[in-house]
């Protein structure tokens, strides 16, 4: 996504702490990261006491600041150089699972103590009323909030298209390109009503052939393939207690044909087990068996209750999780066991979930809510705040099916997050990796997206440079938000 700026490149000097990885030595690039935003990539490391050599020192110029300054290249082009020496500097982070149309049920007295499938079934009939206008200003509120706290890629799982909103995933697509992210949007579906034993009311469900139909539409329509993609779309039914057998066979095959990912919420409750059980003769990892799910193209939502075995199993076929910890928490389904689940192989990475089950969408907050609720079941030695970050970039990145994102490594997209360590919160820190996520940071100072800023000083720019209006939009999701209650 390589866009025009007056400076070819970008050095973000002398940084507070970088997290390049796991295990990987910091001071590899501990005088900085070079960007070149003509391609939209990360150029150099420049490891201690070093000076970048795709420039050297720029002539001119003066001091940077932390709008920059720009000096001339030795080659001819130009640098900027952005002061870093009070940022943390991430991978941007990566959102795994979400549902954005739910944040205009935040926080709604009626199901706010409910279990999943009360929960579920008090909101189906609110969600049925959903606008082409509502889903426009929850996807723009969803995005801006999860970029604002350090994200630069989101998957999106929408699976309501009832009358009207047959347009749902382009009114996505518009609104990613006006924010400048990079997404998977994927194409949900529901076709299991009560009538036939499901869980959504029959208003909520579409037809097989006419979900397969819009499904092939949007791969072909939007799907963008090879290094620095910004929008790629993949397929979703909802849950096993929400679509037929034959939609997740079909979804798969169609998903294998066409090349693209598979996703679904699997394993979130002991209900939906019992669900599987009752209905299908098979534990949930079977039924994902029995449909064609178990390989590498499918990543899962939740992942809570697996077996010894299911989770061997996962492992060897290369299946992904997106691990949802405040999720899991607000609705009492479980603690995901993420960290035997990533030892056997399966790609961990962490989702914020939708905004009527979290209801929030910031994926600092949720490394450490994911930290802390997997020290409860592994022990604070196995659950490092490098581990946890790493399942926010690295491990996300893998889940959707990308190795050109979610590390800061030459080659890479200069997707990167910077958080400044300041305020009362942070007073008294020492250590900067640590104090990210311990102390609990919840926004980021300036977010990169292939080289371009969208978020400086802690606010959305969008894709056309101009700063995000967030008071009006506020203001008409609010009123959105009311009127879908209010029915
Ligand atoms: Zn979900």
């Amino acid at each position: 996504m390589p866009g025009t700026s007056p400076s070819d490149r970008v050095w973000l000097r002398d940084p507070l702490a970088v997290h390049l990885g796991a295990g990987v030595d910091p001071n590899r690039a501990a005088r900085g990261i070079v960007i070149d935003r003509t391609t939209g990539t990360i150029v150099e490391l420049v490891p201690a006491g070093g000076e970048p050599r795709s420039g050297g020192v720029p002539t001119s110029g003066g001091e940077p600041t932390s709008a920059g300054a720009v000096g001339a290249l030795d080659a001819g082009g130009t640098l900027e150089i952005i002061d870093a020496s009070e940022h943390v500097i991430t991978p941007g982070l990566i959102n795994t699972h979400h549902h954005f149309y739910q944040t205009l049920t935040r926080a709604w007295a009626p199901v706010a103590d409910l279990p999943l499938f009360g929960w579920l079934q008090n909101l189906y009939p609110i969600w049925a009323r959903l606008t082409p206008r509502a889903l426009e200003l929850a996807t723009t509120v969803a995005m801006a909030e999860l970029l604002e706290s350090g994200c630069t890629t989101a998957a999106d799982h929408h699976y309501l298209f009832p009358t009207g909103m047959d347009e749902a995933i382009d009114i996505q697509v518009d609104v990613v390109r006006k924010l400048g992210m990079r997404a998977m949007l994927t194409r949900g579906s529901m076709s299991l009503g009560e009538a036939d034993g499901g869980l959504p009311p029959q208003q909520t469900v579409q037809k097989s052939d006419v979900i397969l139909a819009d499904s092939r539409r949007l791969v072909e329509t939007y799907h963008q393939r090879g290094p620095g993609v910004q929008i790629q779309i993949g397929f979703a039914p909802c849950s096993p207690f929400s679509v037929t057998t034959e939609l997740m066979r079909d979804s798969a095959a169609l998903a294998a044909d066409l090349d693209v990912r598979l996703h679904t919420h699997l394993a979130e409750t002991i209900d939906e087990e019992d669900f599987c059980r009752e209905t299908f003769g098979l534990r949930t990892v079977d039924y994902l068996e029995s449909v064609g799910w178990l390989g590498e193209r499918t990543w899962l939502a939740h992942g809570v209750h697996f077996d010894d075995s299911e989770i061997g199993r996962l492992g060897a076929a290369g299946v992904s999780v997106a691990h949802c910890p405040t999720s899991n928490m607000r609705l009492a389904s479980g603690i995901a066991r993420a960290v035997e689940l990533e030892d056997a192989g399966v790609n961990v990475g962490l989702g914020v979930d939708g905004s009527a089950s979290n209801d929030a969408s910031n994926l600092i907050r949720e490394v450490r809510q994911a930290l802390y609720i997997q020290r409860l079941r592994y022990g604070a030695e196995a659950v490092t705040c490098d581990r946890v970050l790493d399942w926010a970039t690295k491990g996300s990145a893998a889940a959707l099916g990308r190795d050109d994102i979610g590390t800061i490594e030459v080659g890479k997209q200069a997707d990167l997050a910077m958080f400044r360590l300041d305020g009362l919160a942070f007073s008294g820190s020492h250590d900067p990796i640590p104090a990210l996520v311990l102390c609990g940071a919840e926004k980021a100072d300036r977010v990169m997206v292939g080289g371009q800023w969208r978020v400086v000083d802690g606010h959305a720019i969008g894709a056309d440079g101009h700063a995000l209006d967030k008071e009006s939009l506020i203001a008409a999701h609010q009123e959105e938000a009311r009127r879908l209650v209010a029915g």
